[in-house]
Parts: C-alpha cells; sequence; structure tokens
C-alpha cells in the first residue's frame, strides 16, 4: 500500500496542563476526503491545532508525506503543504476578498501559477470574482467561507485542513460549498475535514472518524458508517 498523506500514531494534545486528546491514531491516503466528526468538545479542532502546528503534542507522532512533522513550526507545516481552514474563518477586516485570498500564497514566489490558482478559485466560487475589491468581512457567512477555502486553496496545499464548513450557514450554501469540495477532490485534492453536521460529513467524504472525548471509537467507509443503525442512532436520529 503507498505511504500515507498523513499519518498519526497516539497523538496525545491539550492545553497546558489538559489534556484533550488522549492517543489518536488517523491516516488520510492521497486524493481522499477524511471527515471527522463527534459530539462538540470531542476534540476535533483540538487535533485539527495539532496537525498544523499551533499546539505541540505531548506524545506521539505525525508524519506527512512520511516526514515527523509533531511540534513544527505553522509556518514550517504550511510550508511542507498542509493548509489550515479554521472554524470562524478569521478573514482579515479592512482587506478586500482578494487580498484575503492573495495571503493564503504568502509563502509563494511563482507569480504566474498564483495568478492561474487565483483563476481556480475564482472559477470554484464565482461570487468572490464579483466580490473581489469589497472588504472580506462584508461578505455573508457562506461567502466567508468560500474565501477562507480559497485562501487555503491559494497555499497550493496537498492537503487541505477545513474546521467546520458549514457551521452557521443555510442549506443551499452547504450544497455549493459541498460541490465545489467535491470538484477540488476530483482534481486531485486531498482534503481532511471537520464537519458537525454528521450527514453532510458522511456524503461529502471517502472515510470517517468518529470522535469522542479525545479518542476514535469508530472508524471506516463514510457510507457503511452512514447504514450502520448504531451510528445513526447516535448522529443522525438528532
Ligand atoms: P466543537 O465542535 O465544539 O468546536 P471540538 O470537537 O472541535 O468541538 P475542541 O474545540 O477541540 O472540540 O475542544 C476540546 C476540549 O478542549 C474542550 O473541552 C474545550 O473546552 C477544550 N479547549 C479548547 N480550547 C482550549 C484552550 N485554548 N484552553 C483550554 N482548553 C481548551
Amino acid at each position: 500500500m503507498a505511504e500515507p498523506m498523513l499519518a498519526l500514531e497516539g497523538v496525545t494534545s491539550g492545553y497546558g496542563q489538559i489534556r484533550v486528546l488522549w492517543g489518536m491514531d488517523l491516516v488520510v491516503q492521497p486524493c481522499e476526503i477524511v471527515a471527522l466528526v463527534g459530539s462538540n468538545g470531542a476534540g476535533k479542532t483540538t487535533l485539527l491545532r495539532t496537525i498544523s502546528g499551533q499546539l505541540a503534542p505531548q506524545a506521539g507522532t505525525i508524519r506527512f508525506n512520511g516526514v515527523p512533522i509533531e511540534g513544527a513550526r505553522p509556518d514550517v507545516v504550511l510550508k511542507a503543504g498542509l493548509a489550515h481552514v479554521p472554524e470562524g474563518r478569521r478573514l482579515f477586516r479592512g482587506l478586500t476578498v482578494r487580498d484575503n485570498l492573495m495571503l493564503g500564497a504568502y509563502l509563494r514566489t511563482d507569480r504566474q501559477e498564483i495568478a492561474r490558482d487565483l483563476d481556480w478559485v475564482f472559477d470554484l466560487f464565482p461570487i468572490l470574482r464579483d466580490r473581489q475589491r469589497q472588504d472580506a468581512t462584508t461578505l455573508s457567512g457562506g461567502e466567508q467561507q468560500m474565501c477562507a477555502v480559497g485562501r487555503g486553496i491559494m497555499s497550493r496545499p496537498r492537503l487541505l485542513m477545513i474546521d467546520e464548513l458549514s457551521l452557521g450557514l443555510s442549506p443551499r450554501m452547504v450544497e455549493h460549498l459541498s460541490e465545489a469540495l467535491l470538484a477540488l477532490n476530483r482534481a486531485g485534492q486531498t482534503i481532511l475535514l471537520v464537519e458537525q453536521d454528521v450527514m453532510t460529513a458522511f456524503e461529502l467524504s471517502h472515510r470517517a472518524y468518529i470522535v469522542e472525548s479525545g479518542r476514535v471509537t469508530r472508524s471506516g467507509l463514510s457510507a457503511e458508517l452512514a447504514r450502520d443503525p448504531t451510528v445513526s442512532e447516535a448522529y443522525l436520529s438528532i
């Protein structure tokens, strides 16, 4: 089997004395969409922060394309090809949509390729092309999420991690974003997604991990998890 793009083994992480993740194992293969689901406070955001270098794990290993990255600084992890679209979008007030997108490319120097990627983002999210000169924080919630995802794409990551894709968005907007992610994936983009809406997560992803209290309790093909009565009882009937 090919080497995984991302491989976590026994990752324990948290905030100071507080432990949130307890020995987590997780694998993402090239060209997969993998979803992390689980109730609030399960540790999904903490996991993404640990992978992207905002938190150093207290134990365990994180390999990205075979190279250990645990404890590396966020800019080093980004440069290695791992982009993190944070929960809450975090766009910069006072900067246009275009400038926010271009910030995603700040580590790159290949100007022609950057221009091509900007066009690709505008093709994926045409509304951003129309609104490119507008302050990004004046966009609607869904448009801001498009801009945040677009900023992630602008780093041309090998792995794109997105925290809470659909939070607070209308079903139509979620559908639109989901279609864009599927188009990205068809173009070869590997994606690790945290998604509170379990149905959306299962529909979008090839495989999923269910996280509870900082541990993986189930994992498998998303289509199979969606059909599993114990999973649907716990997560889909609410
Ligand atoms: P949600 O969907 O609600 O964001 P989550 O699964 O992403 O949930 P995390 O945000 O990773 O969960 O939070 C996991 C635990 O870590 C929670 O108990 C939370 O209170 C705690 N936590 C998160 N951030 C911090 C912090 N900066 N300092 C201390 N504890 C924190």
